[in-house]
């Protein structure tokens, strides 16, 4: 027997004329994702997404792999059947009971999409009802309240059917939304706001600031790794790698030190832009979120904010701790962020951070040092790592 995956697609579908961009695109990239796992056929059909492997390819695999891809709402495992009803009801005996172990109530939802099809919806449904009963006789049906919907389809090249959907990753296709620039630290939050914007649509580069050799080489590891797991959502990813180690100890020698802190994220934001604009990026995004820590005070934000020109997105802005650790354990990134290890913020921290700092008074300090040729002197050295898609 056959089986295959029905995707159904959310928002997309609403995107009138440019609806086949968003279709197109959500295509290319599950062709382009499912190629690891063999010959799989993606086509598309009446807002429905095809997925058919072939024989022997690892289903459970394409699943998994299909539950990650923006743009699908909800996934169907579906066996296929010719079409007529002896072979869907002996599909149905075949097929639905292992799905039934810890169901009591179903009801049968028939379509037919094939209007040449010689039975009605409704009479499709009575008869698939009944091979339902006949091989799992313990369920009884319930129209109103099932515990599983079999659904029986009846499309233009075969008959489909199934027992329940499963959530799909939502969202729109990675790359439908421009690209974006994530400033990614080795913290919770910055791999979750990634995962956020890739969910929009946006394509997702990455910036990460160390700070050799006060920061180590396994705290720049730690952080490949989380870009690797978030590649897993958003698709492969370019990581420009930009060390803030002479800026820090500049800041260090020469400005005072309740300063330090919001001085180095108006670097990182400046170098950040710079990176975003020749990369094609049109916005940053951080996983700032009010009132964190210091350097996430409205006021504290706002002075970061003025370093650049460019919008700044901040998905995680107006959510709690725990929300942000709720998806980062979603999306496998917690156990990788929560390893202990030094980021350039928690080298030269002051021991009392200005929290309601003053723009004017944040210039001043910052005008001890050359701020512009410190800027272009950290794009200049930076490293850049590619990190391919992993499915
Ligand atoms: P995270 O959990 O992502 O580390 P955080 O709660 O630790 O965030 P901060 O350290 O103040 O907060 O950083 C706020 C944001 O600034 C981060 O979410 C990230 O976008 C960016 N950021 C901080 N440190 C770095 C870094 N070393 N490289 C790149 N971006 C950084
Ligand atoms: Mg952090």
């Amino acid at each position: 027997m056959k089986e295959i995956f029905l995707c159904k697609c959310g928002e997309i579908v609403l995107k009138g004329a440019n609806h086949s961009f968003f279709e197109n695109a959500l295509i290319k990239e599950l062709k382009f994702r499912l190629k690891t796992f063999g010959s799989v056929k993606v086509s598309h059909a009446q807002s429905t997404v095809y997925v058919e492997p072939s024989e022997g390819v690892d289903l459970d695999g394409v699943f998994d792999a299909l539950t990650r891809v923006f743009g699908i709402v909800t996934i169907e495992r579906a066996a296929v059947a010719e079409k007529n009803m002896d072979a869907i009801k002996a599909t149905i005996r075949e097929y639905i009971p292992a799905f039934m172990s810890d169901k009591r109530t179903f009801k049968v939802e028939a379509k037919r999409a094939d209007k040449r099809f010689p039975l009605k919806s409704p009479e499709i449904a009575a008869e698939s009802g009944g091979a339902v009963l006949s091989a799992c006789p313990y369920l009884r049906v319930n129209v109103k309240n099932p515990d599983v919907i079999v659904r029986v389809e009846i499309r233009e090249n075969a008959a489909y059917i199934s027992a329940g959907s499963f959530k799909g990753a939502g969202g729109m296709p990675v790359g439908t939304n421009g690209k974006g620039l994530l400033l990614l630290s080795g913290g919770i939050d910055s791999p979750v706001a990634g995962y956020m914007m890739a969910k929009r649509g946006v394509k997702i580069d990455a910036v990460h600031f160390e700070s050799f050799p006060y920061t180590s080489e396994r705290a720049k590891e730690k952080v490949m790794e989380l870009a690797r797991l978030v590649t897993r959502y958003s698709g492969s990813m370019l990581v420009h790698v930009v060390s803030l180690t002479k800026v820090q100890e500049e800041l260090a020698k020469n400005c005072d030190e309740e300063y330090f802190t919001l001085l180095l994220r108006r670097y990182m934001m400046a170098i950040a832009e710079k990176i975003a604009k020749k990369n094609d990026c049109l916005a940053l995004i951080t996983g700032e979120s009010v009132g964190q820590v210091a350097s996430q005070t409205m006021q504290a934000i706002a002075v970061t904010n003025e370093a650049v020109s460019m919008p700044v997105f901040r998905p995680c802005i107006g959510m709690d701790k725990e929300e942000i650790v709720q998806i980062s354990r979603k999306i496998d990134t917690f156990e990788t962020s929560i390893q202990p290890y030094e980021d350039c913020c928690t080298v030269f921290t002051p021991r009392h951070p200005k929290t309601k700092p003053e723009l004017l008074k944040v210039l001043e300090q910052e005008r001890k040092l050359d701020f512009d040729a410190l800027v272009a002197e950290a794009v200049e050295t930076k490293e850049e790592i590619y990190i391919p898609f992993e499915a």
